[in-house]
């Protein structure tokens, strides 16, 4: 099953980035490329039947299997960057971190108004960056059609806070 293989392949870090954090490490996944192609694979499979014009893929984890999942399931491809990486103009959206805020941006003709759009990321714990480039796409007149995760860290609750903002959320490897 494929969340027994991830979780055999994904490395617990303590005290990264800081004291007391356990940093779930997906970089052993990308060693094995049969296991890459069976999430990319895992990720479309569970879409189907949702209508999806675009990915939308978050910096930058979100960039290793979200143009593949893109590929496969025949559409554009869309990166969401951390502000001041992108190099035409953008549109950008603030969020709070524990300590301090972040700001994600976009290019502002990365989407046409009215497009259902696939926000793809490693990983789901707070849900502070997903709900950050919901309201992104949403600046560009387009909506989520569904989140999707190879991981949710599911006792941080962040399946909650996306509710309001699409009620499909899918991940391959719940903890
Ligand atoms: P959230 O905004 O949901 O609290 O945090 C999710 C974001 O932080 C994602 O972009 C994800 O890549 C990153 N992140 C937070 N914790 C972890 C972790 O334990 N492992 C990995 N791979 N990413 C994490």
């Amino acid at each position: 099953m494929i969340a027994s293989k991830i979780k055999a392949a994904v490395r617990d870090v303590h005290d990264f980035p800081k004291q007391g954090i356990i940093f779930k490490d997906i970089t052993p996944i990308l060693k094995d490329p049969g296991l890459c192609k069976e999430i990319t694979t895992a990720l479309a499979e569970q879409l189907r039947g949702l209508e999806i014009d675009v990915v939308a893929g978050i910096e930058s984890r979100g960039f290793l299997f979200g143009p593949s999942l893109a590929q496969l399931l025949g559409i554009p491809f869309v990166p969401i960057r951390k502000a001041g990486k992108l190099p035409y103009k953008t549109i950008s959206q603030s969020y709070d971190l524990e300590y301090g805020s972040a700001t994600i941006e976009c290019h502002e003709d990365a989407l046409l108004a009215g497009q259902k759009v696939l926000i793809h990321d490693d990983l789901l714990a707070t849900g502070g960056t997903v709900v950050a480039a919901s309201k992104l796409i949403m600046q560009l007149g387009a909506s989520v059609a569904a989140y999707s995760f190879i991981i949710s860290l599911d006792f941080l609750n962040g399946r909650q806070r996306l509710v309001p903002y699409g009620d499909q959320v899918f991940s391959l490897a719940d903890y």
